[in-house]
């Protein structure tokens, strides 16, 4: 898989897919490396989370960037909540570069992340409120694991959240 603006090929970038759909996801290094500095593995790391950004088409969604934590962020040990007014320059500076507001990530205290309803409910508000033309947005959670089983992305639209598989890409093996 190629993906448009996405710097020299990274050697462990993650792919992904859904059951029932021909769309493929892949998470590119610089992002992974991003959202990997704010993993929670100190007992006293409060959430750390951004914004995520990258290419869509019928066939993929390229992650290419992600971007946060900034000043001025709810943070705690259980809670992330961006500072809107920076998330929002940060997607204004992505878009000139020609790249999509994809989703929202966040750190989570545990190895295997799993979405808490606060998650869901957080993001279902984010697509209730956006003036985006897509109707789903990327949800990504880092664990403290350090392979893709420490990463989890979802689809969140208004009517479902769908996890998507992850893996090595097998590309780069
Ligand atoms: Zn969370």
């Amino acid at each position: 898989m190629i993906c448009l603006f996405a710097k020299p090929m990274p050697k462990h970038s993650i792919v992904g897919h859904l059951d029932d759909i021909s769309q493929a996801l892949s998470i590119a290094l610089p992002a992974l490396q991003h959202v990997s500095r704010h993993r929670q593995s100190a007992p006293w790391a409060t959430e750390a989370g951004g914004q995520l950004f990258g290419t869509l088409n019928a066939t993929q969604v390229c992650v290419t960037e992600a971007s946060g934590p900034y000043a001025g962020d709810e943070r705690s040990r259980f809670r992330y909540r961006s500072n809107p007014a920076a998330a929002q320059r940060a997607i204004e500076d992505r878009h000139k570069r020609g790249l999509l507001y994809l989703g929202e990530w966040h750190a989570h205290v545990e190895d295997h992340p799993s979405a808490s309803g606060l998650d869901d409910d957080a993001m279902r508000r984010l697509i209730a409120s956006s003036q985006l033309n897509s109707n789903a947005l990327l949800m990504m959670i880092v664990g403290r694991a350090r392979s893709a089983s420490g990463l989890a992305v979802w689809s969140v639209s208004s009517a479902a959240a769908r996890r998507w598989i992850l893996s090595a890409n097998p590309e780069e093996t």
